[in-house]
């Protein structure tokens, strides 16, 4: 079935009203659209795990920087409420930006840990701006649950953190990152790639296998991983934005990966004028 849409806040607290009501539990699922199967595997966790799945399609203007990508993000709403209907979601939120950003809005949500370096430092930003709609998304649905992509690691933690320290009271799950068959993480912004780009980006992922099969092979100071990595982008020219392992809970920064220890290889390299962001576990 179509979903039901909704455009303004208005619309939302109805619906959520009678949801409610109802006493059924939602999971919510926000995007910026232009859906995929990583996003589809977000909407049918939630239908696992809540009665009702509501999406979010908004490109939100708060977290893209001056030189960045958004007024040509790409954008497909009739596709996306298609991929909505077959993933079973019930009700998809797209309001314009002045229904999110009305005149006099002026709260804005910091994370002031997780929130730094990697992409952080290099999206000015960029996650008080996730952090804000994020914000008001789950002040607004109240979703028992709320699902994100570990394709964006430092956000994931980004959104953990805010819904612990705000009360917000969502279960805040992470999912493991869609991928093509050759490796390729599943992004909107790959529809950005010439076919050239495309098949150079895939040093993101055989970068950071790479650095996987040399800690398996014993290697555990973190340079030496990096560096493995950075080969691979180098081999195929990306311009690299950043290779780094950190801890996989507090994002901390490792020079070795000790045993036991639960660490992340996090990359975001340029393929062409594309950023790209991939991350992988290491575990130690
Ligand atoms: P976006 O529309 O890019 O803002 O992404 C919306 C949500 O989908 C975020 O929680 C992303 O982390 C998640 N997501 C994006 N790409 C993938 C992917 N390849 N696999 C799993 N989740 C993803």
């Amino acid at each position: 079935m179509a979903p039901h849409v909704l455009r303004t806040v208005a619309e939302v607290k109805a619906w959520v009203a009678s949801l409610q009501k109802e006493g059924k539990t939602l999971a919510l699922v926000p995007t910026m659209g232009f859906l995929h199967e990583g996003h589809v595997s977000l909407m049918r966790e939630g239908g696992r795990r809540a009665d009702v799945v509501a999406a979010s399609i908004f490109v939100n203007p708060t977290q893209f920087g001056p030189r960045e990508d958004l007024a040509r993000y790409p954008r497909d709403f009739e596709g996306d409420l298609a991929k909505c209907a077959s993933a079973g979601v019930t009700a998809v939120f797209a309001p314009e930006p002045a229904a999110m950003y009305p005149p006099g809005y002026q709260t804005y949500v910091e994370v002031t840990e997780v929130s730094q370096g990697l992409c952080g430092e290099r999206r000015p930003g960029h996650f008080r701006g996730v952090a804000t709609i994020v914000t008001q998304l789950l002040a607004l649905f109240r979703p028992a649950v709320a699902l994100f992509g570990e394709k964006d690691y430092q956000q994931l933690q980004v959104i953990k953190t805010l819904n612990r320290d705000l009360h917000l009271g969502a279960d805040i799950v992470g999912m493991p990152t869609i991928r093509e068959a050759d490796g390729l993480a599943m992004s909107s912004r790959n529809a950005y790639l010439s076919a050239e780009e495309r098949q150079r980006a895939l040093a993101l992922s055989k970068g950071i296998r790479a650095a996987q099969a040399l800690l398996a092979s014993g290697t555990r100071d973190t340079r030496a991983l990096v560096e493995a990595a950075r080969r691979e982008l180098q081999a195929a020219g990306l311009r690299e934005d950043y290779v780094e392992v950190r801890d996989a809970g507090t994002l901390s920064p490792l020079d070795t990966v000790a045993p036991g220890q639960t660490a992340r290889m996090l990359v975001a390299a340029f393929s062409g004028t594309t950023r790209l962001i991939d991350n992988m576990p290491l575990a130690g």
